[in-house]
């Protein structure tokens, strides 16, 4: 609030509001009964006592702005009987809020749609885009669609295709992951969520759990660049283990990830790429409510209705500095993190930054053993800089871009390229990458 006013505040709050309540609206009104909607609550778990202090500050400006005390700070023993996990400060409890069934809301989206006879072409990128005769033609390579109107909703996949290069140059994809158990014990499965809430922490990289049927799922953090690892998915069982050491011996049954695309403000938005074409990307994370509010807004726009998005529109919508490194910056990260598991130091941390969207650590990093992981260290870069040896051949990729404060974390200056030897990363059997 302090950065953009009171207004702006006040518009997001309700705009997030609006977002559950259209959300609703939408499976109520198609009868989306597979999307499993369930509106029990949200908990916001503090992992520490100062990210404690900031819920309270949210509840009170809640409470002082809107009049509403629906939003409630609970203290460390009720996250306790709510979750099951005693590892947390506290929490606030909002009630507006709940899960669904992601893959069954977008399949009944779908189905809904072919019904009223909307053509839905799936493994059709559209390669091209180009003006004739007042209308688009959209090439894939299958055939071409002529359309008077063009969106652009490729949020963290925007990078599939040049097309959506100006969209791409301002997100910063990241995969987040999900692991479910097997089935749980009944006694066990009771201590766990029993109020129906879902949960997530206030880590920057959020972790997040509900139970589902008669197991727990459990999101986080997933691997760095294109692809799966099990590395990262074993880091987030061991996640799982630390928030619900009940959980320790249990056995995961599925796990999946996908992209979400972050933003230089934390914030969604929408707009015109030019006369026609329009965009909405950038949920940060958290777009099944607000993606869906966005498809509202644009099929508004595209009507040609004015719609109030404020911080949501395009203004604020930046590139993000030196985009070009952070694949590099990613594939170094991955070298480092090699290295440091031959160093046995790889463990539960939030580690590092990528350019220009921080990943801070809040571990000391005095307390990693290793060079790599020493040196990989992110934040606001008054630690030591590692050994020349250490540096020796890294140099060259390393870049400080701006990051932004968060609970515990002040404004500076990040490393977007984590520290590792050259004779490291050969050991370990990666290389460093060159920027391009
Ligand atoms: C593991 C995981 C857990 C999540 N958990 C939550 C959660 O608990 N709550 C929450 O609110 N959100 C969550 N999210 C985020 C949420 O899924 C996203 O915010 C949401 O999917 C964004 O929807 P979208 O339609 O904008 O983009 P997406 O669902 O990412 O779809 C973009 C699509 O564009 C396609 N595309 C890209 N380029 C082209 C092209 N040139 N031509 C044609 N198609 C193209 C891609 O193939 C992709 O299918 C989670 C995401 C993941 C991966």
């Amino acid at each position: 609030m302090a950065r953009h006013g009171r207004d702006a505040a006040l518009h997001l709050y309700h705009t997030g509001h609006a977002a559950v309540d259209g959300l609703a609206e939408l499976v109520d009104q198609l009868q989306l009964d597979e999307a499993r909607l369930r509106l029990g609550g949200h908990i916001a778990a503090a992992h520490t006592p100062h990210a404690l202090a900031g819920l309270q500050a949210t509840a009170d400006w809640v409470k002082r702005e809107t009049g509403s005390a629906s939003v409630k700070v609970i203290d460390a023993g009720q996250v306790r009987e709510l979750t099951g996990s005693a590892l947390f400060h506290g929490g606030l409890l909002t009630p507006h809020a709940g899960g669904l069934h992601p893959l069954n809301f977008a399949r009944g989206l779908a189905w809904r749609l072919h019904e009223r006879g909307v053509n839905i072409h799936v493994n059709s990128p559209a390669l091209e885009v180009r003006e004739a005769d007042g209308r688009f033609v959209v090439r894939t390579p299958g055939g071409q669609v002529s359309a008077r109107q063009v969106i652009y909703a490729t949020n963290g996949y925007s990078d599939q295709t040049s097309l959506t290069a100006s969209l791409h140059r301002r997100l910063i994809p990241f995969r987040s992951a999900i692991i479910a158990t097997e089935p749980l014990a009944p006694a066990l499965l009771a201590s766990l969520m029993p109020g129906g809430q879902v949960c997530g922490d206030t880590k920057r990289m959020l972790r997040w759990f509900r139970v589902v049927g008669d197991r727990l799922i459990f999101g986080g953090r997933g691997a760095f660049g294109q692809h799966d690892s099990a590395s990262a998915f074993g880091t987030l069982q061991r996640s799982m283990a630390q928030v619900f050491p009940q959980l320790a011996g249990t056995a995961v049954a599925f796990q999946w990830s996908g992209l979400v695309a972050m933003t230089l403000d934390y914030l969604p938005h929408a707009g015109q790429l030019g006369e026609n074409q329009y965009y909405a990307v950038g949920y940060n994370g958290g777009g099944v409510a607000m993606s869906t509010w966005m498809g509202k807004q644009l099929a508004a726009m595209t009507a040609g209705t004015p719609v109030e998005l404020g911080l949501l529109a395009g203004k604020g919508f930046n590139p993000i500095p030196l985009h070009g490194l952070r694949a590099p910056a990613c594939a170094w990260r991955r070298g480092g993190s090699n290295c440091s598991m031959r160093s046995g130091a790889r463990g539960e941390h939030e580690s590092y930054c990528i350019t220009g969207y921080r990943v801070a650590s809040r571990t000391p990093w005095s307390r990693r053993p290793g060079p790599a992981t020493r040196s990989a260290r992110a934040g606001t870069g008054t630690q030591p800089r590692p050994s020349k040896a250490g540096r020796q051949g890294a140099a060259l990729w390393t870049a400080r871009v701006p990051h932004r404060p968060g609970p515990g974390v002040r404004w500076g200056w990040s490393r977007p390229v984590g520290w590792c030897s050259r004779a490291q990363a050969k050991s370990s059997g990666s290389r460093p990458a060159r920027p391009s």
